[in-house]
């Protein structure tokens, strides 16, 4: 029997905990995880090293040809985003990418190109896809959709927390506002706008902690309901 492999969209503002929890219900379900944020974040460090203005639509979309994105399924079960060939993850964590990727994802261009290559996993492999537009534009029949948020300042210190992590210095004041920010600009672009898609479960992420939204989620794809859930 030829089944359709699994696929689960997770979407939602920044710092809303879904890296974590996309990546450990991926995990769990035996597929991959893509976190799509990446991709775009890959592209906005090659604009960025090249000189390119991220907010410049014909020279972005001008630069496209030569800008090489591919995902690379890691033994681990990620999907690893190679940018040119090489790994991406240690160089497009820091404030100043976050700026110029929400600057550039408004591009239609940008995104068709991202979009290709989300579908193109998702069909091979199946995947946890977590994003701004995975339940709305990339995997629209998805039969698993979730929308995360929570309030504003937990999201600031989520955010705070794991730019610190990653070795960068900042405020809370300074991490609220790039929020804030980015968030705008996400919600308010024309081009696949973060939204909840209309059949998303939506999922408060401010007061739960990650094991129990892992556990909640795999109960209500695998069918077994959760206690309380
Ligand atoms: O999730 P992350 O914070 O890494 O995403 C960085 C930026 O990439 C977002 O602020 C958004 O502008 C863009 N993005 C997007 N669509 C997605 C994933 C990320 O536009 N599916």
């Amino acid at each position: 029997m030829n089944r359709e492999p699994l696929v689960v969209a997770i979407d939602g503002p920044a710092g809303v905990g879904k890296s974590t929890v996309a990546r450990r219900l991926a995990r769990r379900l035996g597929v991959p995880y893509l976190d799509t944020g990446a991709m775009y974040r890959a592209l906005a460090l090659h604009l960025l090293e090249h000189g390119i203005d991220p907010e410049d639509r014909a020279a972005v979309t001008a630069a496209l040809p030569e800008i090489r994105i591919e995902l690379r399924v890691a033994d681990d079960g990620r999907a690893e985003v190679l940018l040119a060939g090489e790994p991406v993850e240690s160089r497009i964590r820091s404030a100043e990418v976050a700026a110029a990727t929400s600057r550039a994802a408004v591009h239609p261009e940008v995104r068709q190109r991202m979009v290709t290559l989300q579908r193109a996993l998702a069909c091979r492999h199946g995947g946890v896809l977590e994003g701004r537009d995975i339940g709305t534009r990339v995997l629209p029949a998805a039969r698993w959709k979730f929308f995360f948020d929570a309030p504003p300042d937990v999201r600031a210190e989520r955010r705070l927390r794991d730019l610190r992590d990653s070795g960068a210095e900042s405020t809370m004041e300074v991490v609220a506002r790039e929020l804030a920010e980015r968030d705008a600009r996400d919600r308010e672009r024309e081009s696949s706008p973060l939204v909840a898609a209309a059949d998303a479960v939506l999922v408060e992420t401010g007061s739960a902690g990650v094991d129990e939204l892992v556990d909640r989620l795999a109960a209500s794809i695998l069918g077994r309901p959760a206690a309380g859930a």
